[in-house]
């Protein structure tokens, strides 16, 4: 049977769980009239979060945005302080960096892991000094960085180290899942994400005391006092019992989207290994992905618009690497670490169509339009 063209396939879309987990958890919340304010759903999703991860505490908001937001000002991060940010990324987050005041210093990334290269990093701890409040590091398309030297280097300087794990639930960096390495670890539950709550996000952390606190902001900073009080400047940054209940019913079926996200990257390497002058993103062996998106780099005369606009014309959605931040319109007056390996990923990368709904002839179907290019 020709396949039907009207039919979109995409990047990476909600998926939600074959045996209706997301529905009990949400007819639970409807039965007891508790889809709001918080509610057990709320609570059990941060528990099993956290425990899935090995992380100590969590709080569940609004957005993957939200918990970068929180986790900088946790981190004590305030107007003229300085972040450093890996330059290849997603702008969702350096964003959190401005609406502190604070003021991002861009990282390049290096070629064995496409994350924050720690010579640039040292580099720039050697440029600024005391005036660094928090390294915020991302585990970009499922890949972790090379956390170890990333550690030391925020140990030896007395800064706080978040990470931007939006991208890598499930990743494990030599045994341990990514998020709970540093000192902050955020998720992000939108819908692209490997499970999705529609939209939502987790910051997590071993410091009791401080996701207390993140909590006490994300829900408008009430004094504990019978009236309204506030000696602090509040959020409504918490995530609803409904979503926390689509939450926990995809945290059931993790582990087979990680399964079916590696198998698309297998069949994708299987099928495009060959190719000449195509190369596929690092996999070190200290590093488990999740395989959020297979992504791949060309160095010959197919260029990523080739590949995306030949799947467009067959109603595939894929997409270029991340445009870096340096290069963007409203961050380029920011300082920038590094040599041009970020620019030359962006160049050169697509993000291959990784949705864990495509059969086996749905990426035999990719994989054709893509080879028919050489
Ligand atoms: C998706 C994403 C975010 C933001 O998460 P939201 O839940 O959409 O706010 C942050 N950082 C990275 C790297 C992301 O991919």
């Amino acid at each position: 049977m020709p396949h039907n063209k009207n039919i979109r396939t995409y990047l990476s879309s909600p998926h939600m769980s074959a045996e209706g987990y997301e529905m009990q958890y949400i007819q639970e919340a409807f039965d007891t009239n508790w889809i709001a304010p918080l509610g057990k759903n709320v609570n059990e999703f941060e528990n099993e979060l956290a425990t899935k991860v090995g992380a100590k505490h969590a709080a569940a908001l609004v957005s993957g945005t939200a918990a970068i937001h929180l986790a900088l000002k946790a981190a004590g991060v305030e107007e003229g302080d300085i972040v450093f940010c890996p330059t290849l990324t997603f702008s969702a987050t350096a964003n959190p960096i401005i609406y502190q005041n604070a003021i991002p210093v861009f990282i390049d990334s290096d070629y064995e892991t496409w994350n924050m290269d720690p010579k640039a990093l040292e580099a720039a701890f050697e440029k600024y000094g005391d005036r660094v409040k928090a390294v915020l590091v991302v585990h970009l398309y499922g890949l972790s960085a090379d956390m170890d030297p990333i550690v030391e280097l925020c140990r030896k300087h007395n800064v706080t180290l978040i990470e931007d794990a939006a991208e890598s639930l499930g990743t494990t960096y030599k045994g341990k899942h990514t998020g709970i390495i540093g000192d902050y670890g955020i998720f992000s539950f939108n819908g692209n994400k490997i499970i999705t709550t529609s939209g939502g996000g987790m910051l997590i952390s071993d410091n009791e005391e401080r996701i207390a606190k993140v909590r006490f902001w994300a829900t408008q900073s009430r004094d504990k006092a019978i009236h309204y009080q506030h000696s602090e400047l509040g959020y409504n940054y918490r995530m609803s019992n409904v979503l926390a209940g689509i939450g926990r019913g995809q945290l059931r079926v993790l582990d087979q989207r990680i399964a079916k996200k590696k198998y698309i990257f297998e069949f994708y390497k299987s099928e495009l290994g060959g190719l000449e002058r195509v190369q596929f993103m690092p996999i070190n062996e200290w590093n488990q992905p999740n395989y959020w998106l297979s992504c791949i780099t060309l160095h010959g005369k197919v260029r990523p618009l080739d590949i995306i606009e030949a799947l467009e014309k067959e109603n595939i959605e894929s997409r270029p690497i991340w445009k870096p931040m340096h290069m963007q319109p409203f961050f380029e007056k920011y300082d920038y670490i590094g040599g041009d390996i970020s620019e030359k990923l962006f160049e050169n990368g697509v993000c291959l169509t990784s949705d864990t709904k495509m059969t086996d002839g749905d990426l035999e179907r990719v994989c054709g339009i893509i080879k028919r290019l050489w």
